[in-house]
């Protein structure tokens, strides 16, 4: 295929308490210790301490579900990038679905947290994707080229590198309705475009872009076989053991 690292990222949303995370990294930390997947587990803030510590000298990497772009100040109940990189955490996942629709998060705003998140040392996951009508009225690659090229504005090229890019379209997420592969592939080859346009063709050889979308322990193996899926972005299916475990090393 490429020389691409394959990402298996668990995002799990408001699920489990700090204690029930650790018992399932504790328990994951086993099943995945050869995976051939880079494995990433994206939990609530107050799990992070346990987790982070929990995994320590394992093949697991944390990724935290947000963050403010700001350093520190006047921002009740927010977390900043120095929050996080203080506690070890490796992946930021910003501007998911969920947080544009229910916490007006912007491309511009996604933008800003992306610079953040490499100033402090970490490494942004960038969530994009369409709705259903988008879909069907046949604007999604201009809809996710455009979310893509804002959140990316100003970021150099080495920083793109390392970016990963999930692409989750909204009609799959949490709905057990899975793009097909070739849809998925098709998408994903959209961004890497995009990327190519704007910083050359080494750089998107390098960008990883995930699929996101009711991805499970049946389908995964397809999905990241495909050109241009560098794995996936897993919500239901990152809440239990046996079934990560499984997309871990699809
Ligand atoms: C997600 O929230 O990123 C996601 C893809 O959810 P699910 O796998 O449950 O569709």
């Amino acid at each position: 295929k490429n020389p691409r690292k394959t990402i298996a990222a668990g995002n799990w949303k408001m699920n489990k308490t700090p204690k029930e995370a650790v018992a399932f990294v504790n328990e994951l930390k086993a099943s995945i210790a050869d995976a051939s997947n880079e494995v990433v587990v994206g939990v609530p803030f107050v799990c992070l301490p346990g987790v982070v510590e929990a995994v320590k000298g394992t093949n697991i990497k944390v990724a935290a579900q947000n963050m403010h772009w700001e350093e520190k100040g006047a921002y009740t109940g927010e977390v900043s990038g120095p929050m996080l990189a203080d506690l070890g955490v490796d992946y930021v996942i910003i501007g998911h679905s969920e947080r544009r629709e229910y916490f007006g998060e912007t491309n511009e705003m996604i933008n800003k947290k992306a610079h953040a998140i490499f100033n402090y040392g970490m490494t942004p996951i960038i969530c994009c994707g369409e709705t259903l009508t988008q879909r069907e009225q046949g604007v999604t690659a201009d809809h996710v080229r455009y979310q893509i090229k804002v959140a990316l504005l100003g970021l150099t090229a080495e920083q793109v590198k390392k970016t990963v890019i999930a692409y989750e379209p909204i009609w799959a997420i949490g709905t057990g309705k899975t793009a097909t592969n070739e849809q998925a592939n098709e998408v994903c080859g959209i961004i890497r475009q995009l990327v190519c346009e704007l910083y050359g063709e080494e750089v998107a050889e390098q960008v990883r872009v995930q699929y996101g979308g009711s991805v499970n322990a049946k389908n995964a193996a397809e999905l990241f076989a495909m050109s241009d899926i560098d794995g996936g972005l897993v919500g239901g299916a990152s809440l239990k053991v046996d079934e990560f475990t499984v997309i871990a090393n699809a």
